[in-house]
């Protein structure tokens, strides 16, 4: 493990002005804010492994920060510097310098060839690139024409942008006109705070690969070392800005909006870094082009110096103490470095080592220098046409890849339209039509030629690589946790989006997975949709075996574009049927809807009916507290004698009376303001009325039996006897009032009966009515929850129609789109047969031409030097 070297630089202010707060102070490895007057602001103090003041040269930065870097490189580690910093902060003065003091791009290129120069025992093969990012595209700053590239990854070579051109190097001269020709080609544009600022990100990218040269045999191209494979990354970013201050509008401001994003995402991933291995978790390379490409930098397998450049103007404070801060988080970041080593055909050299051994036997006896520019030369051929090759292969991945996406598409159509149809052939509206069957078939059948169209010759082939096919010892990043594993049965390129789905947990198709163009012959497994023809796939780079590919791309995707085609159009009369179905039962469920909303408003109704019924019921009972008082007030009124126990009776009925009608009246208030205390409180009035009931029964015998002759009343009447034998009138009155009283009585009784009857109806028809009412409550809750589910059924309806019709489009997009396509690749396929005859011809003529100068410089040499014995090999 080893942490990311970082350090500190302060760029010389633009102006002379006197700062009138603060100032940053560098004494040794410390940058801090002081006060003009010279206290140390507390908190605001940074060390790092280097700072640099305003007067160091770049020459210093390289020797103390950069140097080890470039020295691990030539020795097989990754390697990465990069200059982060406010714009105008001197990130391209450091990487690139000027006249007078070069930067470290420039040093660091001299530097790896004078290294190489002084290593006798190891033969070297060196490459360039460089590339921008721009606007969050990635162009080909070697090559205009290249824009847009791709970032892919695979086991042999980690991450890498495909199409990228490489020029191969033997000097450094040779890279320094190539960057200074890229340089032409990258975007700066004026700020108000650079007139020269860098609107992008530049990657100088140098792949250094050695060898141990081999000591006995010449030719040994048996030969099983392990070669070294360095990619060391020389990145100027563009810098952080703030809006206001640069004045961006347009363009700049679309620039400065990407620029601003992709060096958020760095930050991010910085930070997630900086937190340690444990709580790191899923770290966001993929957020940006920028950090993608460096991840192998960025807490991998690489050497890396991170330089920090800052603007020491009051103005900048804050932007300043931003990077201070983003340099401190990345102090705590570490890699985990080793030497790269392969023992595969992925090493450059180790692939053209043959073809070079076999010519400079051709050439031997040429002069050195001569021989050594031809394979220069034959080199960067090679070089450019398995680039060109690997181009086309993208391209050729490209279009897979849209055909798999396609098909995913399709197929995500068809869940959703399962899914779809699902719910409302399970519901009961139209259950296991003969139609759905039908359907059901026909969706097999789909599925059927998905099948055939996965089983296709696209498909990946299931072999089984050999266990040491890819013996590397590099790459570790590639096992860092955001990486899912590989099973070695995939291929090993896999585009950005397939690792993308893969890495989140998405179970990739293996079927989806594109093979590597293989560099030896593969076997296919023999399937009924893999012509026997093309069971062998031809990748070598013979012209009949490229003729093959072509004839066999060109067979299998007409006729696999037509099975597509009829699929699709399948596809499409189910899609018009759901949706025709959908629409029809759309139809029903509104009807549905209206009815439903009918019968809700019936039972509001009655459910209002209901709710009045403790009122009508109020009514009833103050009527009969009236006529229950009237009656007492009668019976009192018969009741002369107060202290008698009659009248204690009856005060006490009355009481009793009066405090059930009173419960009543309050009970049915109640009721109609709140219905759950109308339920309630029933069993205590019936609990009063029973009360009642018996007083009354009691009051009643009592008065009845107060009828009865008891002794008092023998001598009442007596005494009334008395009186009418004395022929008082007074007596016929009392009799009379006795008749009347009695009569009286019986209307009470009757009355009371009567009203205990009513009592009871009310009763009962309160009971009734509360279970009714409760009834009718549940129902009319039930009646709400399924309008509502069907509001949302019939919107979950008509939103899924609307996504349906929405796909259908698409697809019928994409078809167009397809054919398109596959006009313009067989097109593409043709222009690059003719180009790649014509260049095997040239190669041919090239090689015939190399031959017969060798002759004739043998010839000559021969003639000139006849008896000196040609020299046995040269530089071999
Ligand atoms: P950036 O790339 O961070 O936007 P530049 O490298 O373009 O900034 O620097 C802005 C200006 O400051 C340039 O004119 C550059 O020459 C000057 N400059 C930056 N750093 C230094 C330095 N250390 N010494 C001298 N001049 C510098
Ligand atoms: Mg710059």
């Amino acid at each position: 493990m080893e942490k990311i070297c970082v350090a500190v630089r302060v760029r010389p202010p633009v102006s002379s002005e006197p700062s009138n707060g603060t100032y940053w102070k560098v004494e040794d490895n410390r940058i801090s804010l002081h006060k003009v007057h010279g206290t140390p602001i507390s908190a605001l103090s940074y060390a790092f492994d280097h700072v640099f003041d305003e007067s160091c040269t770049n020459a210093r930065v390289y020797e103390l920060l950069t140097k080890d870097i470039i020295h691990a490189a030539v020795e097989g580690f990754n390697g990465t510097a990069f200059a982060y910093g406010q714009t105008s902060s001197g990130k391209t003065f450091t990487m690139n310098g000027s006249e007078t003091d070069p930067g470290i791009i420039h040093r660091a290129v001299k530097d790896i060839f004078a290294k190489i120069q002084m290593i006798s025992d190891r033969e070297f093969l060196i490459r360039v690139s460089y590339m921008e990012i721009y606007n969050e595209e990635i162009n080909d700053l070697f090559a205009v024409e290249n824009q847009k590239l791709q970032i892919h990854e695979s086991l042999e070579r980690g991450i890498f942008v495909a199409g990228l051109r490489e020029e191969i190097v033997s000097n450094a001269e040779q890279v320094l006109k190539l960057i200074d020709s890229g340089e032409v080609n990258r975007h700066f544009g004026e700020t108000n705070m650079n007139v020269r600022s860098s609107r992008s990100h530049t990657i100088f990218r140098m792949v250094i690969e050695s060898k141990a040269k081999d000591t006995d045999s010449v030719c040994d191209h048996l030969s099983t070392d392990a070669i070294r494979v360095a990619v060391l990354n020389l990145v100027d970013l563009a810098g952080s800005e703030r809006i206001a201050k640069t004045g961006a509008g347009g363009v700049r401001l679309k620039e400065g909006k990407h620029i601003n994003k992709s060096l958020m995402v760095l930050g991010n991933v910085i930070n997630k870094l900086s937190d340690g291995a444990k709580q790191r978790g899923h770290i966001p390379y993929r957020d940006s082009k920028l950090t993608r490409i460096l991840q192998p930098a960025l807490g991998g397998n690489a050497k890396t110096s991170i330089i920090c450049t800052l603007a020491p103007e009051e103005v900048h404070i804050e932007e300043t103490k931003g990077t201070l801060q983003f340099a401190s988080r990345a102090k705590r970041i570490t890699n985990c470095v080793q030497v790269n080593e392969i023992l595969t055909d992925a090493a450059l050299l180790k692939r053209q080592k043959l073809e070079i051994e076999e010519l400079r036997k051709k050439l031997q006896g040429s002069h050195a220098e001569v021989l050594e520019q031809v394979i220069l030369k034959l080199r960067n051929d090679l070089l450019k046409y398995e680039l060109e090759r690997e181009k086309l292969q993208m391209e050729l991945e490209e279009e897979r890849k849209s055909h798999r996406e396609r098909d995913q598409c399709i197929q995500e159509q068809q869940m959703k339209i399962v899914d779809l149809s699902n719910p409302l052939t399970s519901s009961d509206f139209d259950p296991n039509s003969g139609q759905d069957s039908e359907r059901q078939g026909l969706k097999e059948e789909c599925n059927d030629s998905n099948i055939i169209c996965h089983g296709d010759a696209f498909r990946t082939p299931c072999f089984k690589a050999a266990p040491k096919a890819f013996v590397v010892k590099r790459s570790d990043y590639s096992m860092l946790p955001d990486y899912s594993p590989l099973p070695d049965t995939f291929s090993n390129v896999a585009d950005e989006d397939t690792w993308l789905k893969m890495n989140k947990g998405y179970i990739a198709d293996l079927d989806s997975l594109q093979l590597t163009p293989a560099r030896k012959v593969q076997s296919f497994p023999s399937s009924d949709a893999t012509p026997p023809s093309l069971i062998n796939i031809p990748t070598t780079h013979g012209r009949e075996d490229f003729e093959q590919t072509r004839l066999w791309l060109k067979t299998y995707s007409s006729k696999n574009h037509k099975q597509e085609v009829q699929h699709l159009k399948r596809q499409l009369l189910i899609a018009t049927e759901e949706r025709n179905e959908l629409e029809r039962k759309h139809a029903e469920q509104i009807l549905l809807n209206h009815q439903l909303m009918d019968e809700i408003s019936k039972i509001q109704q009655e459910a209002k009916l209901i709710q009045e019924i403790p009122k009508r019921l109020g009514e009833s009972v103050e009527c009969c507290k009236d006529i229950y008082e009237d009656v007492l007030s009668i019976i009192q009124s018969f009741v002369s004698d107060e202290e008698s126990s009659t009248s204690k009776l009856v005060s006490s009925t009355s009481e009793i009376g009066i405090t059930l009608f009173k419960t009543l009246e309050t009970h049915f208030s109640m009721a109609m303001d709140d219905h759950s205390s109308f339920t309630g409180n029933n069993s205590l009035i019936q609990k009063q009325c029973k009360v009642l009931y018996e007083k009354l029964n009691s009051t009643i015998t009592s008065l009845v039996l107060s009828q009865t002759p008891t002794v008092e009343n023998k001598q009442l009447r007596a005494k009334r006897c008395s009186c009418e034998n004395k022929g008082c009138t007074q007596d016929g009155q009392t009799a009379c009032w006795e008749e009347e009283l009695s009569n009286e009585l019986n209307t009470i009784k009757e009355r009371c009966y009567g009203l205990e009857k009513e009592l009871d109806f009310n009763n009962q028809l309160l009971v009734v009515s509360k279970e009714r009412y409760d009834s009718l409550e549940t129902e009319f809750q039930l009646l709400k929850e399924d309008r509502d589910h069907l509001h949302q059924m019939v919107s979950e309806s008509s939103r899924k129609l609307a996504l349906v019709a929405d796909q259908k489009e698409n697809v019928l997009k994409d078809l167009n789109t397809e054919v398109q396509r596959r006009k313009n690749l067989e097109e593409e396929i043709k222009q690059f047969s003719a180009a790649f005859a014509s260049r095997q011809r040239s190669l041919v003529s090239f090689q015939n031409d190399v031959k017969s100068k060798c002759e004739k410089l043998r010839a000559q040499y021969l003639v000139s030097v006849p008896k000196r014995s040609v020299p046995k090999s040269l530089g071999c």
